[in-house]
């Protein structure tokens, strides 16, 4: 499923297209995915003008403004909300010669202009496990609120992790995919970050140290980071074909690698073993480790 750096890589690319833009007309095929689609908040916001994308956890936030010629009072800012859910794939054209026709599972169409261009950006979700809904900047909205830091805040760091880890039984591993404390952590970004900080992913939380909590901030930003920037030469596949977009292509160290040596100390000549990478299930997830070198 889309995970944070696909949604950041698609943010990445609507944010200077978008910014700016004026959206001129919705084309919705139907009212609801995961969940009912507010259709006629979202038709308010035609006629309104971009003003950023931004990503919160896995939601894409397209935030408008009244145009300027609009008197202030009459509506603030706002902002349409986009969730890729297990399939979803969304993209832009820009300057389609006509409208292009239809693809099959796409379920809606937003139409967007510049002095110069005009844009449309596409949804299409076989599964139809997003989300479209439109955030009133006065309100919190109950899909964003109880979410955890974001992996690149300077709020997530070494002494908050330590600190918010102390008397916790959980698994570290779990508890870095725990979307109320920190979000964007899927399951195979979390075993490459206990990996890179060579700290067991099945360690209990209270027993990681101050130093391992620091790596394990580092692991996660360089996993995360590596597959914003692997996302970049694969985004093509992940919005072009017709099958459901998976994980940017990125070099794993021990995800989905058991029996495999570790790619840090499985060719030292004094091992003396293999060390092969070891596969267990945590909480039903499929968990990968080395057990020489992390602890
Ligand atoms: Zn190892």
């Amino acid at each position: 499923m889309p995970e944070l750096p696909e949604v950041e890589t698609v943010r990445a690319w609507l944010a200077p297209a978008l910014a700016g833009a004026t959206l001129s007309r919705v084309e919705l095929r139907r009212d609801d995915l995961r969940y009912p689609i507010p259709v006629v908040l979202v038709q308010a916001q035609v006629g309104r003008l971009v003003t950023a994308v931004r990503r919160r956890a896995k939601y894409l936030l397209i935030d408008t403004a009244p145009q300027p010629t609009v008197a202030a009072d009459e509506s603030g800012a706002s902002a349409l909300l986009i969730h890729l859910g297990m399939s979803g794939r969304c993209w832009l054209e820009s300057d389609p010669v006509d409208p292009p026709p239809w693809r099959k599972h796409e379920h809606w169409r937003m139409w967007l202009h510049t002095p110069q261009h005009q844009h449309l950006l596409r949804y299409q979700d076989a599964r139809r496990f997003g989300a479209l809904d439109v955030v009133e900047a006065t309100t919190p909205h109950r899909l964003l609120v109880g979410l955890g830091h974001e992996p690149f805040d300077s709020a997530f760091n070494g002494a908050w992790l330590h600190a918010s880890t102390r008397n916790r039984k959980t698994a570290i591993k779990t508890f870095l995919m725990d979307a109320t404390r920190l979000v964007g952590v899927g399951n195979i970004y979390a075993s490459e970050a206990c990996w890179r900080a060579r700290v067991h992913p099945l360690k209990p939380a209270a027993k990681v140290g101050r130093a391992a909590a620091d790596r394990l901030v580092v692991g996660v930003r360089d996993v995360l980071r590596e597959a914003i920037a692997a996302g970049g030469s694969t985004l093509k596949d992940f919005v072009g074909g017709d099958e459901n977009p998976g994980y940017f292509q990125q070099r794993l160290d021990v995800y989905g690698r058991g029996g495999e040596p570790c790619h840090r100390c499985g060719d030292d000549p004094d091992a003396g073993d293999q060390r092969p990478i070891v596969r267990v299930v945590l909480l039903g997830r499929a968990t990968y480790f080395c057990a020489a070198c992390q602890r």
